[in-house]
């Protein structure tokens, strides 16, 4: 016979919040049984209705605070930022850091047993609005109108939005006008549901340094009607555009950009620096979204790697070969690893833009590349890693051990993963000298952190 639970779905009952998840939503416990319940934050007292029970634990709705937790903030204008990720945005900044710094804490003690590592402060945005970049806006239409802005919740219905608090004000801007100009120009959007139509999305990206502005259109089909008129208005109403940019996506698909890119007007990149690196951005590339704490990341993670110009350095997940290039400002020679092989076009572009000569770029898998060096008699002096949300490979990890690089730099952007790879790594001879939380994303629930390990002596 199951196990009774201590609570029924459908039941009203009064809980107290005692942490968050690490998407955002509150932890109450009946009797050791956990409920998460979304918006609810911890300390607070509140009623809430029990919606779904599971074995081990289960979700609520929060019907009722009693008592507010000093972290709490009115919400802008309406719950419509949440569909634009703004998962934290009813905890002050404040509250945020130290949620997120908390929770690199709990992981590592948690998960890596590495409770008496040194983690620092989490380093946050002076201005934590506005921040983003990049925006891929989805279109469709509603009484005649098109219009743009996000998605709902589990659902594919569009929310018409203007301004997202989290984009920075030019890209704003250019989505908006966009918007307006298809709307006069009445170029109809693409409709999911009977794959007719032609706007898909609006796409902008905005060098922050360089004040350049990029347009994508993205349709499913070849042609764009008054594609002429679209070019004009944008260049007119938009001073910053240095690129309008088609791409087609003809496919029935949720992936946002087709293979083909055709360059309507102006240059097929814009530019932009982090620090004293320049880079090329085309349409396709992946590019940081926050500028500015990249910069702060980057430059942890160039303190970190502490070179003094001797050093080989391998950059595995190097992508457009950002963390490469800047360290070989300060290594004798860096190899960039990365699976991509568009991004490893970009990376070389990249090092060219920059007369950096001393960064070489190889495709292929970390894991698999890495290893093959190894073999080869190639090691590194300081290995960085920077990998995707499911951390390292175990086979990287085994070969930084046997390789035995004086420093590993890893920069993570998932502390559960790094906590799991810094363990493995501790027990092959490593130590976790200094974790540094990076706030990259305000906001959201995401956390990036940066670690410093040191081979021990044997
Ligand atoms: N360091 C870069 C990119 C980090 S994102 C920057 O800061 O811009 C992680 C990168 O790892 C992505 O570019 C992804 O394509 C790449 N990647 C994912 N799995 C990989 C693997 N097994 N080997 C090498 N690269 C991989």
């Amino acid at each position: 016979m199951s196990k009774i639970l201590p609570v029924q779905k459908n039941e009203y009952i009064d809980v107290v919040f005692e942490d968050l998840t690490h998407d955002g939503a509150g932890v109450a416990k009946v009797d050791g049984y956990p409920l998460f319940v979304p918006n609810g934050l911890p300390g607070e007292k509140a009623k809430i209705k029990v919606i779904k029970v599971n074995k081990g634990y289960g979700f609520g709705r929060l019907m009722e605070i009693y008592e507010n937790s000093p972290d709490r903030v009115e919400i802008s204008k309406d719950e419509m930022h949440k569909y634009g990720g703004c998962q934290l945005e009813h905890i002050s900044y404040e509250g945020q850091l130290k949620y997120k710094e908390n929770q690199v804490r709990q992981v590592l003690t948690r998960i890596g047993k590495l409770g008496d590592v040194k983690v620092h402060p989490i380093l946050g945005m002076d201005n934590p609005w506005h921040y983003r970049n990049k925006a891929q806006v989805p279109v469709g239409e509603k009484e005649g109108r098109l219009i743009a802005g996000f998605f709902k919740p589990r659902s594919h219905e569009i929310v018409d939005t203007n301004e997202s608090l989290i984009q920075l004000p030019e890209i704003n801007e250019a989505v908006q006008a966009v918007k307006e100009i298809c709307n006069e120009l009445k170029i109809p959007a693409y409709n999911e549901e009977s794959h007719n139509g032609v706007l898909r999305h609006i796409m902008a990206r905005y060098g922050k340094q360089t004040g350049e502005l990029m347009v994508v259109v993205v349709t499913k089909t070849t042609d764009i009607p008054q594609k002429n008129k679209l070019v004009e208005e944008i260049v007119a109403r938009l001073p910053k555009v240095k690129s309008i940019v088609h791409n087609i996506n003809s496919k029935r698909t949720n992936v946002i950009l087709g293979e083909k890119t055709k360059v309507l007007w102006g240059n097929e990149v814009i530019y932009d620096y982090i620090g004293d690196v320049k880079f090329a951005i085309s349409a396709l590339s992946f590019y940081q979204v926050n500028p500015d704490q990249t910069k702060v990341l980057y430059n942890k993670a160039l303190e970190y790697a502490d070179l003094s110009g001797e050093e080989t350095v391998i950059d595995a997940y190097c992508g457009i070969g950002t963390i490469s290039l800047f360290l070989a400002q300060k290594a004798k020679k860096v190899f960039g690893v990365e699976v991509v092989p568009e991004a490893i076009e970009d990376a070389k572009r990249n090092a060219e833009l920059n007369s950096i000569t001393n960064a070489e770029f190889a495709v292929g898998e970390a894991e698999v590349v890495i290893p093959k060096w190894y073999k080869e008699g190639n090691v590194a002096d300081v290995l960085v890693v920077d990998p995707p949300r499911k951390g390292c490979d175990e086979a990287l990890l085994q070969t930084i051990i046997e390789m035995k690089p004086k420093k590993v730099v890893y920069v993570s952007c998932n502390p559960a993963t790094l906590a799991r790879d810094l363990r493995v790594l501790e027990d092959g001879g490593y130590k976790t000298i200094e974790v540094q939380p990076v706030d990259m994303f305000p906001q959201t629930t995401h956390v990036e952190c940066c670690a410093k390990l040191v081979l021990k002596r044997n």
